[in-house]
């Protein structure tokens, strides 16, 4: 379900690494993965997370304001929705909210799971600073229907970084949150390998408020005989994780390609 709802501001400070600004043009997500931590920050109390979106129709007016008069910095277009959702074919916030961004020349770094963000190209191109990050967590389509439902199939992720990438576009790849035992970081490092992204950044999969109980409806519906394990890899004071982080740094080192660990939890 969508519902149109008006704000009144558009940028916020960000909490995270690297961003001065946090903008996020939707309230919820129609991709609505299994692991999805936004809930919790906005606190979401209106039913399941992917059910309802609320389409911010007034952000690119309030955004215009604020843009001519906020120091510049860098804005993080979609940290708690992706503002490229399938909402965006029809209401065109983010592309408007670029549009703006470009205007007054404000870095921007987009992280999505959508191949939607193609449609922007002709805007992206124009940027003096941009970069562009797509998610992957599997490269199984089955498994991404499962665990990420409304999302662009893994092919389709693959071809927009490619397509990103040919137009001149900065591109990285966001490999998490690893999901144990189904998230395959070395199959995903060798797939992305050929469409040269600058870099990977990799993540665990952290069980903040709300996150566990959708993970272990997954797990419980998919692969119930993983539970127990699950409940290891939790307590086991971060063993798990060590390890596929230095198999992603092996296995970037021999695709020549930069990674990153997230060990920051952001
Ligand atoms: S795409 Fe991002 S914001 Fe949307 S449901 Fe998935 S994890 Fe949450």
């Amino acid at each position: 379900m969508i519902k149109e709802i008006k704000v009144k501001t558009a940028l916020s400070p960000s909490q995270l690494t690297g961003f001065d600004y946090a903008l996020n043009p939707y309230r919820g997500c129609g991709h609505a993965c299994v692991y999805c931590y936004a809930p919790s920050v906005i606190h979401w109390d209106k039913g399941k997370w992917g059910e309802l979106v609320e389409v911010k129709i007034n952000l690119p007016r309030i955004l215009s304001k604020e843009l001519r008069i906020k120091k510049k910095g860098i804005v993080g277009l979609g940290t708690v929705t992706d503002p490229y959702q399938p909402a965006e074919e029809k209401y065109e916030i983010t592309r408007r909210c670029l549009e703006l961004l470009l205007m007054h020349d404000f870095p921007v770094c987009i992280q999505t799971k959508s191949s939607l963000v193609l449609r922007d190209i002709d805007l992206l191109k124009k940027f003096s600073n941009i970069e562009v990050g797509i998610t992957l967590t599997t490269l199984d389509d089955a498994v991404r229907e499962n665990l990420e439902p409304g999302t662009s199939s893994v092919q389709d992720r693959i071809l927009a970084l490619k397509e990103l990438r040919e137009n001149g576009i900065s591109t990285w790849v966001f490999l998490g949150p690893v999901i144990p035992h189904i998230t395959d970081v070395e199959a995903l490092i060798d797939a992305v390998a050929v469409v040269r992204p600058d870099y990977v950044l990799v993540d665990m999969l952290r069980l903040k408020e709300g996150v566990w109980k959708g993970v272990e409806g997954f797990i419980r519906g998919y692969y119930p005989q993983l539970l127990p394990e699950y409940e290891r890899i939790f307590q086991d004071g971060g063993e798990y994780y060590r390890e596929i982080f230095d198999r992603a740094l092996a296995m970037c080192a021999k695709k020549g390609l930069k990674c990153r660990i997230n060990v920051l939890g952001d």
